[in-house]
């Protein structure tokens, strides 16, 4: 049987935000979020129905073509794509980005925590969400926890997270400023001068208007 994903878009660009900033990366938006952020800035993804399924050996095909363009790795975003089995679309990116080089693309995730994770991928980026808390499971596998700060409760709950995730392996720490919030801006620029062990992220793609 063909496995098919409800996919909004997918383009080769820079990762704009966190760890990996400014890097080449090739970016697969899946559509289906039940999240509900009422700041969202993909609120398009939220329903699958208005988007086509793509047989996932066909993304992989697409994500081969990137990389032989420069793309360093593959981010799978959404929406939110946990809500998906992403098995069967890392498996075909592994096998298909594999076959000329046998060295598969690194598959990075961006997941707000809710769901199981699936997939098996090289790098997990976790924007958790104050209203629909993260499973315990993606806090102690996530390598960034990066939190979306509009107000001051934003900041407790990152302070909160950071203190479980010291229990695991500890991912960098990144405060992000809700976009075009002046108070997010000014509370996660405080606090990250005065508490190193944080790092300021900024949306990059937005502020140079590039997709
Ligand atoms: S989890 Fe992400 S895609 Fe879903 S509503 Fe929140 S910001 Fe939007």
């Amino acid at each position: 049987m063909v496995a098919t994903l409800p996919v909004v878009e997918h383009f080769h660009s820079l990762q704009g935000e966190g760890a990996h900033v400014g890097r080449s990366a090739f970016f697969i938006r899946l559509a289906l979020c039940k999240v509900g952020c009422t700041w969202c800035d993909t609120k398009n993804s939220w329903s699958e129905k208005n988007y086509p399924q793509k047989d996932v050996f066909d993304l992989a095909k697409a994500t081969l073509e990137a990389r032989n363009k420069g793309a360093n790795f593959v981010v799978i975003t959404g929406g939110e794509p946990l809500h998906h089995d992403l098995n069967p679309l890392c498996d075909a990116i592994r096998d298909v980005t594999a076959w000329e080089t046998h060295q598969a693309i690194p598959i990075h995730i961006e997941t707000s925590g809710v769901d199981t994770i699936s997939g098996n991928p090289s790098w997990i980026t976790l924007s958790p969400k104050r209203h629909a808390r993260p499973k315990i499971e993606v806090l102690k596998r996530c390598h960034e926890l990066k939190v979306i700060i509009h107000e001051v409760e934003d900041l407790l709950f990152a302070e909160e997270l950071a203190k479980t995730t010291q229990n695991f392996q500890e991912p960098l720490l990144f405060l992000q400023p809700g976009w075009n919030n002046k108070k997010g801006n000014k509370l996660a620029f405080e606090y990250v001068k005065s508490n190193p062990n944080w790092r300021l992220s900024v949306q990059t793609h937005k502020w140079l208007g590039v997709l």
